[in-house]
């Protein structure tokens, strides 16, 4: 057992996720620096919204914290344990303590069950109950998503339900077994926009009701916003900032933030024009990423002779707001 602070449920410290490239007879190409140097803390209980574009490295990172990748170097504690090192039976332990909700629910689900096969199969690998316990949770837990009356979901197949009642099954099953941290990877960037705030509303009172975490993955700060307690924006393989919600909303100072913030449709004029002068384009090769700061080719405020050659490490600039910027050295 590892010591933690009492209220910290995850840390995660320096975390490198690397894949080796190889030329075919040729041995080693380079390395796809995926995670490269991460470092924070989930607090019990708390929501944590992980935003940047699609090669930002976030998937990669939630798939480090779930036990699917094997980190380069750092680590990742869970409640005390060190997760790339659990033993085969501890991971099973591990397994138990997340769930994870996919992006795609439909694609998430096994076809041909019935959705009380789908969510009592958790319960019957982990021998928990007998049969009637188990149908209590099972009807417990598709009340707790709403999926009322639950004789209506029982034995109907995925494809009879909806996107939305889709994601609420993988949402029950990803709860059934009483986590302590959720993955939400994109849950609802799939889903008609009609029911996102729905399923998001939903996370948030399970978040509640039972003093989960949450690591919600997402490109969309406006949601984000709404949903989590911190933002944390990742770019290139890094945390460039992390904030409480709305202090990263009001007073972002990467400027990285500002290029996610610009790309919002913003109904207030005078604020669409805030962060406009950050060109765009896209995050660069994870390969190759540029030297320096990883921002530098894109950034409007680039400091010549600094941002190129020297990484920045993270400032901190407010009791919980940390920039990885020179501009707050
Ligand atoms: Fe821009 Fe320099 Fe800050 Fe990077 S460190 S975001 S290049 S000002």
């Amino acid at each position: 057992m590892l010591e933690m602070n009492a209220d910290v449920l995850l840390s995660v410290q320096d975390l490198q996720v690397w894949f080796t490239l190889r030329r075919f007879g040729f041995g080693i190409a380079g390395y796809v620096r995926a995670v490269d140097g991460v470092s924070f803390q989930l607090r019990e209980g708390e929501a944590v919204a992980i935003v940047g574009e699609s090669g930002s490295g976030k998937s990669t990172l939630m798939r480090a914290i779930l036990g699917l990748y094997r980190p380069r170097a750092g680590s990742i504690v869970f409640e005390g344990r060190d997760v790339p090192r659990l033993k085969p039976a501890d991971l099973r332990w591990y397994r138990t303590r997340i769930g994870y909700v996919q992006q795609d629910p439909y694609g998430a689900l096994p076809p041909f069950m019935t959705i009380q096969q789908i969510l009592e199969e958790p319960l019957i690998i982990t021998r928990r109950e007998n049969g009637q316990q188990r149908m209590e949770r099972v009807r417990r837990a598709l009340e707790e998503v709403k999926l009322t009356p639950v004789e209506d979901f029982l034995k109907k197949f995925p494809h009879q339900l909806s996107g939305g009642q889709q994601q609420r099954v993988v949402i029950a099953r990803a709860t059934i077994l009483n986590p302590k941290l959720l993955i939400a990877d994109e849950p609802v960037s799939m889903l008609d926009a009609s029911v996102r705030l729905e399923i998001l509303s939903l996370l948030r009172e399970l978040q509640r009701n039972h003093r989960l975490s949450i690591l919600y993955i997402t490109h969309d700060l406006s949601t984000a916003r709404h949903f989590s307690e911190r933002i944390f924006v990742m770019y290139a393989g890094k945390i460039v900032e992390k904030a409480p919600a709305d202090e990263l909303i009001l007073n972002p100072r990467h400027p990285y933030t500002w290029a996610l913030l610009a790309a919002i449709p913003e109904p207030d004029p005078q604020n669409a024009q805030r962060f406009r002068e950050v060109p765009p384009g896209e995050p660069p090769s994870l390969v190759a990423p540029p030297p320096g700061c990883r921002f530098h080719p894109r950034c409007p405020k680039a400091i010549p002779g600094l941002c190129e050659v020297r990484e920045p490490p993270e400032f901190r600039i407010g009791p919980h707001h940390e920039v990885a910027c020179w501009l707050y050295e």
